[in-house]
């Protein structure tokens, strides 16, 4: 039986973990990290380069290296490189195959199946982009579920005692917070708010900026149309902001940051903490509103919380914790890892899934409230934010002209009143309605919302009983025929990764076999050499001409004529090469 795996597809570092003997194990990539850095490469020799090794050359590469895809998943924006142009569900399902693949290389089993986290405040677009980032990296995505349901799951798995928690969760580049009730047998979440565009990167560019000040009154330079320069920024940023989590003051040293009149110019700047928090203020201050949005939607006091759980790397800053302590009252919980528990829960949700692990069962939220756009662009709700999923809710609407034959449905979220200030997640016609006067003909339309938060709605005219409906694709989204050609691409790329790996083998069985020729012609006989020399310059003009059946057909011969002679090992790695072949 194929495993399933849980993702935390992160916006900075991703993590993978599956079950194992029923507790949730966090697999290390090939590298032998934890997580993998959310991070594609495209090299100038065509290689695609995906985590660390893509992440250690961004400074060099910095046109064709992408990453914070996570913030661009659901839009129209595209990654460019050599004249293709990539979706964000395209790069993102590059990181996943990765992942996938470290997986299948660890436990030593195919994986198929997966849940992928997204942010509670993840809408029904970015929601849906992930789905298709997974089904583009060749896995069946089980379920979509909320990182911070996730991580409630990883600590409540196990706990057994009821309590109502808060999930406070800065990360790279989204802020959720969600307040759920653990009980032995459910989690059920009971409140879920955020922002979508604050994370961790936000803080790195609050210490570019500042760097940039600096460089520009010591220098009158203004570096911020430098992308070299700016890579680095970016970089020296973070390095400088983790580094202050732990101590007062730290320093930035970027020799050579550009090219001046009088030579290079340097910077060379220190940050107090004090300095980083003035400097970050506005961004701790913006996640109170939706930490205090969520207790009020939970119908809760801080007091009535049990924990207060830290999850996302970015609430490792000091200045974080200190607005988590006076906004709860509340010493956050520190037996969770922040970087591992989503990846953990998912996979306790998989468990779940598959049959692995029962006797648990998470009830989760819709984020944001639901409806449509009525006349006078007023907003029609018909589902309420915080609603537990699956659920399905209808309500009736009429025609605002008399003889009315079509209406357009516009579906909305959001929770403003005015219809135009939400988003609208799609459009569609409900034709053929009878004719009547305004406000007779009876229109029944219907949204439902599977467990993976995803959007279905339906019209139906009540008197003709005809019903159109749509599954909601934004516009960032891909069409059916999009998913399946960007399928075949990564498995046309996994198919040329998998026959580059065979070359490389090839050819250094052909390096091999060479070197052991070398040793054992020296104790041939003159009049033997003949046959293996001729062999050996064989296999040395097919690894020269590049072509893998002339190789292939050398190796054989050469690898013949060496068993012949009564030397050939089958591990000729395992012998020491004792010089050039001498002709
Ligand atoms: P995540 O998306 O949870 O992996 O969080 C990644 C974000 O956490 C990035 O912006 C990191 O720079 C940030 N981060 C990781 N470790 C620390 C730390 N010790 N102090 C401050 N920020 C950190």
């Amino acid at each position: 039986m194929s495993k399933l795996i849980g993702i935390d597809l992160g916006t900075t570092n991703s993590c993978v973990s599956f079950i194992e003997n029923g507790r949730a194990v966090v697999i290390p990539n090939t590298e032998g990290g934890r997580t993998t850095p959310s991070v594609v490469a495209f090299t100038k020799s065509g290689d695609r380069l995906v985590g660390m090794a893509a992440k250690r050359q961004a400074v060099t590469n910095v046109s064709r290296t992408f990453s914070s895809v996570k913030r661009e998943m659901g839009t129209d924006h595209r990654y460019q490189v050599d004249g293709k142009s990539y979706t964000p569900q395209e790069i993102s399902a590059m990181i996943l195959q990765k992942l996938k693949s470290d997986a299948e290389s660890y436990i030593g089993e195919s994986v198929t199946d997966a849940v992928i986290t997204v942010p509670a405040y993840f809408s029904d677009a970015q929601r849906q982009a992930t789905r298709d980032a997974g089904v583009i990296a060749g896995l069946n995505v089980r379920r979509i579920i909320n990182e911070p349901t996730s991580a409630a799951l990883a600590y409540g798995f196990d706990k057994g005692q009821p309590c109502k928690i808060m999930v406070y969760d800065l990360g790279g580049g989204t802020f959720d917070v969600s307040i759920l009730e653990i009980n032995p047998e459910t989690i059920e979440v009971l409140a879920t708010a955020g922002n979508n565009h604050l994370g961790g990167d936000d803080f790195d560019q609050c210490i570019v900026g500042y760097m940039l000040d600096l460089f520009r009154k010591e220098h009158n330079r203004d570096l911020s149309s430098d992308p070299m320069a700016m890579q680095r920024l970016t970089e020296a940023a973070e390095k400088a902001k983790i580094e202050l989590s732990a101590s007062m003051e730290t320093t930035v040293n970027l020799p050579f940051l550009a090219q001046g009149p009088a030579g290079p110019m340097h910077l060379e700047a220190s940050i107090t903490r004090a300095r980083f928090n003035e400097l970050t203020a506005h961004l701790v201050n913006a996640t109170k509103g939706p930490v205090q949005q969520a207790l009020q939607d939970a119908g809760l006091k801080p007091q009535e919380l049990s924990r207060v759980l830290l999850v996302g790397g970015s609430t490792r800053i000091p200045a974080v914790q200190e607005a988590v302590r006076s906004l709860t009252g509340k010493e956050p919980a520190r037996d969770i890892n922040p970087d591992e528990c989503v990846a953990m829960g998912a996979c306790l949700q998989g468990g779940v899934l598959t049959g692995a692990i029962n006797s648990l069962v998470l009830i989760d939220v819709t984020p944001l409230s639901l409806g449509i756009e009525t006349l006078g662009d007023v907003f029609a709700k018909i589902i309420d934010r915080n609603t537990p999923l699956p659920c399905q809710h209808s309500q009736v609407f009429t025609t605002a002209a008399n003889f009315q034959t079509t209406v357009e449905i516009n579906v909305l979220q959001g929770e403003r009143e005015v219809a135009s200030a939400n988003k609208s997640l799609g459009k569609f016609r409900l034709t053929g309605i009878r004719r009547a006067l305004r406000g007779i003909p009876q229109i029944e339309v219907t949204f439902s919302i599977d467990t993976n938060g995803i959007v279905h709605v339906t019209a139906k005219d009540l008197g003709t009983n005809h019903a159109q409906d749509i599954t909601i694709s934004g516009s960032g989204n891909m069409s059916r025929e999009d998913i399946d050609r960007a399928i075949r691409d990564a498995e046309r790329y996994a198919a040329e990764d998998k026959q580059r790996k065979n070359q490389a083998q090839l050819k250094d069985k052909a390096e091999s076999l060479l070197n052991q020729a070398r040793r054992v012609r020296k104790k041939l006989k003159d009049a033997d050499r003949s046959g293996l020399d001729a062999a050996v310059s064989e296999l040395e003009s097919a690894v020269s001409s590049g072509s893998d059946s002339r190789i292939r057909d050398a190796v054989d011969r050469l690898e013949s004529i060496l068993n012949a002679a009564g030397s050939y090992t089958s591990d000729p790695d395992n012998q020491q090469d004792d010089g050039a072949y001498d002709a």
